[in-house]
């Protein structure tokens, strides 16, 4: 195995050397011969092979006439010493066309020992180098001076790992002890989750089993930025194993006119057109007024399954939980759980004897998954004393449900449920969003309504909720995967004044967000919070923060539900995405 990555990886290096070598003497080196007149190569060389081949032949015709009249050979003509001239100058010539680089070659050729040797320093600076030219954009993150590039590691010759080709782009110094940790990794000694617990040092792990990975892989991960990032800060609380970070641009739609609030919305995305069609929509939505939201609900579930010896027992559980007397009790034990959890309402279902409990509770300004979790786990201990037959199969049964399309959130809710509406007028609608009321108001009938319909959408009857949900969820550091049911959307669009103006509406039963714990406190997700004013917990009201993030989320699915329906509807959508998905760049050449 190691003998194959040895072999692999050297193939892949020398290459990269003889590159580096060939590109070196053609910049580096003094003049060459074919230098020497000011014509085309092909014509130097031309030139000089003919006077070459025709002074050899003069002077070897002379030599046999000088033999044949027995003339001495030191007697020399002006046409003699021309062509000896001529022969020097030419055999000069090709000596350097054809023997220099040979000879340098023999003088200049180090020995194996010396490869070794430079193999640990110099190549990995000429990769430096390289790297040099293409560093990744994160380096872009840290605004001060980039430091110089440092040795990368100083290895002992029987220490020497193969490399692969452009490993390397970053300037983490890792040092002889280093490389021992990184040979213990890839040997299987050294589990590599165990490093940062083995180091105390975050970033340095992380560099450690970035390097192992290349080395064990021999996939470069040049390309996946190491630095510029806060490795204690994902500790134990956002992501296990770290070698890097992916960069996804953040661009701004807005202001969002909301409640009477401007915003100014960030969007993580890859997607072009979205953050312009988003920005237009707010455009709209501003020039006639603002938009204006209700939080309809504010409860995050978990729903654990129990099983029972029968159905008739379950069903006493759950009627048990439904009684309002119980539940005082039950809801005191679960809220000693947290500051900021509050029992809300248990719905319970049967599927025989099995029982599902769905607990719904507010959670501040927490997204609420580890706070209900916890108040659950305290109910379930709590109800064994009464139903000690009760078996708890597990915390989450998926009555919750957490991450998967479900009717349960479409109707019950989840997170928090907002509705936001807006009206366009009619000459807005004609000048900014370049379509009609009545193309506007057909098209939802006959798309976002009929056409889900058609397809069978669960909680899918809007145009593309899920593209802004998602892009503001990784921007603020909420959970993506969340984004299945928070993006739960009806869209609507009706008639108003006799058909002149355009109501428009979304409403939005399971917007699952916070603005504590999880990824919201990692730096760049911060600071977008921040940028919309509601970043942490909110000194006033707790829960305020999160709820507010959820009305802005409704309020971008309007402005971007109203947008891409009116491209839609006014034929711009190919259009526009030609325009903003596609950039005159070649695009296989990119991917290159
Ligand atoms: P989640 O429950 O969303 O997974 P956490 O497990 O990180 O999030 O819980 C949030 C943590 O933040 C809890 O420890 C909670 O006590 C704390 N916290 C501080 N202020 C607030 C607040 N205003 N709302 C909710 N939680 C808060």
């Amino acid at each position: 195995m190691e003998g194959t990555r040895r072999q692999s990886t050297t193939n892949i290096t020398k290459p990269t050397h003889k590159l580096i070598d060939q590109d070196e003497t053609s910049t580096v080196t003094g003049p060459k011969p074919s230098d020497a007149l000011p014509l085309p190569l092909y014509i130097t060389n031309a030139l000089f092979f003919t006077v070459f081949f025709s002074v050899v032949y003069f002077l070897l015709t002379r030599w046999r006439e000088k033999i044949r009249n027995s003339t001495p050979l030191h007697l020399v003509t002006l046409s003699d010493i021309v062509a000896i001239f001529a022969f020097i100058a030419s055999f000069i010539y090709m000596l350097g066309f054809f023997g220099i680089d040979f000879v340098q070659s023999l003088i200049l050729r180090p020995s194996p020992d010396v490869w070794a040797a430079e193999d640990d320093g110099e190549d990995e600076v000429d990769l430096l180098k390289e790297d040099a030219r293409i560093v990744p954009c994160g380096q872009a993150l840290d605004s001060t001076a980039p430091p110089p590039p440092q040795k990368i590691a100083v290895v002992p010759s029987h220490h020497l790992k193969p490399k692969v080709v452009d490993e390397i782009p970053f300037p983490t110094t890792l040092n002889e002890e280093d490389e021992e940790i990184i040979n213990s990794v890839v040997a299987g000694k050294t589990p590599s989750y165990s490093l940062e617990s083995k180091l105390d040092d975050c970033k340095r792990a992380a560099a450690i089993r970035r390097e192992a990975l290349q080395r064990i892989t021999s996939k470069s991960l040049s390309g996946l930025p190491l630095e510029g990032f806060d490795y204690e800060s994902i500790l134990g609380q956002c992501c296990e194993m770290p070698i890097g970070y992916v960069q996804i641009p953040v661009g701004i739609a807005g202001p969002l006119l909301l409640d009477g609030k401007e915003y100014s919305v960030p969007m993580a995305t890859t997607e072009g057109c979205l953050v312009a069609s988003t920005n237009r929509g707010c455009k709209a939505i501003r020039i006639c007024g603002g938009a204006a939201s209700v939080l309809l609900r504010d409860a995050m579930t978990r729903a654990p399954v129990v099983r029972f010896g029968t159905a008739k027992r379950a069903a006493q559980l759950k009627f048990y939980l439904e009684d309002p007397a119980n539940f005082e009790v039950v809801s005191t034990v679960f809220n000693k759980s947290s500051r900021f959890g509050r029992l809300q309402s248990i719905k319970c279902a049967l599927a025989g004897k099995n029982l599902y409990m769905r607990f719904s509770c507010s959670t501040g300004d927490a997204m609420g998954m580890n706070m209900v979790s916890k108040g659950v786990q305290n109910v379930l201990d709590f109800l064994q004393n009464d139903f000690p037959d009760m078996d708890v199969l597990g915390i989450s049964g998926n009555y919750c449900s957490d991450k998967k399309p479900s009717a349960v959130n479409w109707i019950e809710g989840r997170g928090k449920s907002v509705v936001c509406e807006a009206v366009i007028k009619g000459d807005v609608v004609r000048n900014v969003l370049k379509t009609s009321v009545e193309a506007l108001v057909e098209l939802n009938m006959l798309k976002n309504l009929t056409g889900s319909a058609m397809a069978g959408a669960l909680g899918g009857f809007n145009a593309q909720a899920s593209n802004i949900v998602s892009a503001i969820y990784i921007a603020t550091g909420q959970d993506p995967a969340q984004n299945v049911e928070s993006s739960h959307c009806i869209t609507m669009m009706e008639p108003l004044n006799g058909g002149e103006d355009l109501h428009v509406s979304v409403t939005m039963p399971s917007i699952e967000v916070g603005t504590v714990g999880g990824g919201t406190q990692l730096a760049s997700q911060s600071a977008c919070l921040n940028l919309l004013g509601v970043k942490g917990a909110s000194k006033e009201t707790p829960g305020a923060n999160a709820r507010l993030l959820a009305s802005i989320v409704a309020g971008s699915v309007l402005a971007a539900e109203l947008s891409l329906m009116s491209a839609i509807a006014s034929g711009q959508l190919v259009n526009s995405h030609m325009k903003y998905n596609r950039s005159n760049k070649d695009v296989s050449k990119v991917a290159s």
